[in-house]
């Protein structure tokens, strides 16, 4: 496994893959390793000949108010995980490689950048789809793999994909959890003891109300059943069943809806998002 982080050495690593007809996957992360990633990198491993993973915690998605400056990523630690896997070079770029000009250019997503996770946090999908694009320019991999579990970011990368004409096959994986429900995150790191037990019920919430919609009960009556439940534990940001298509809120049941949310519990934001049938 190869540690590179310049953006001139992974131009040349990728550059002797491709006269190789390598197949090239990059799993794009932010460090701070967990069950979540690894599954990622698994699947990018049986997916491709070569396996790039990218650490680099992108200073264009956070805001103000969060964590940048004390996000817990551990490089120490993730290549000490990384090395267990058939994981051809990681990516461990600085800022200024990533962002050579102090004024950078910017990209603005479509408006579905600005709806769920996007309206409590505006600069969010923006900055995700500067870095995404660079990445992918740079490596222009055959695969790139991401996780199902934030599903408003899956889409809008398929769709800067698509609208930036680049011909990279974006693939979602399954969300992996704890034992207890809760969707893995590097963030749970945060959590004391007491709120690490309080924070499975969001999932456990999202569960009941996906059995409550199978079960035939009404969108208005699910939805407000899940947020008086959640506010008991949780601040809600939003809990809403969306159309997996269009990410809209679904008016009457169809048979793609996806029951999306967000919670914060102390200062720590939860996502998670469930398929109501899974078999369609
Ligand atoms: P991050 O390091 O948080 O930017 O995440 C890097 C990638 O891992 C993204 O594509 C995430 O969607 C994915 N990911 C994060 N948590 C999980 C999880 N629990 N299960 C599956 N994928 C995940």
């Amino acid at each position: 496994m190869q540690v590179i982080a310049t953006t001139s050495g992974i131009s040349d690593f990728v550059k002797q893959q491709k006269e190789s007809q390598h197949s090239i996957a990059i799993v794009p992360t932010m460090g701070g390793l967990h069950k979540g990633h690894l599954a990622l990198i698994a699947s990018a491993i049986s997916m491709a000949d070569v396996v790039i993973v990218s650490l680099f915690v992108n200073p264009a998605q956070f805001g103000v108010n969060e964590d940048l400056d004390s996000y817990p990523a551990n490089l120490a630690q993730d290549l000490a995980l990384l090395h267990s896997y058939k994981i051809a070079a990681v990516f461990t770029p600085d800022i200024k490689d990533i962002y050579p000009l102090a004024d950078s250019f910017a990209i603005t997503a479509p408006d579905i950048a600005n709806y769920w996770c996007g309206s409590s946090r505006p600069d969010f999908f923006h900055g995700i789809s500067l870095v995404i694009l660079k990445l992918l320019i740079l490596i222009n991999p055959d695969i790139a793999v991401f996780g199902k579990k934030d599903y408003q970011q899956l889409h809008i990368i398929k769709l800067l994909v698509k609208d930036f004409l680049l011909n990279i096959k974006v693939v979602g994986i399954d969300t992996i959890r704890e034992s207890d429900g809760l969707a893995c995150s590097t963030r749970n790191k945060y959590f004391d003891t007491k709120d690490r037990k309080i924070a499975p019920i969001f999932y456990q919430t999202i569960l009941e109300t996906k059995a409550m919609l199978l079960d035939n009960k009404s969108i208005i009556d699910v939805k407000k059943y899940a947020i008086d439940k959640l506010s008991k534990n949780f601040s809600v940001d939003y809990f809403a069943i969306i159309n997996g298509d269009n990410l809209l809120e679904c008016a009457s049941v169809d048979n793609n809806m996806i029951i999306i949310a967000a919670v914060l519990l102390g200062k720590i934001r939860l996502i998670d998002n469930i398929k109501v049938q899974d078999n369609v």
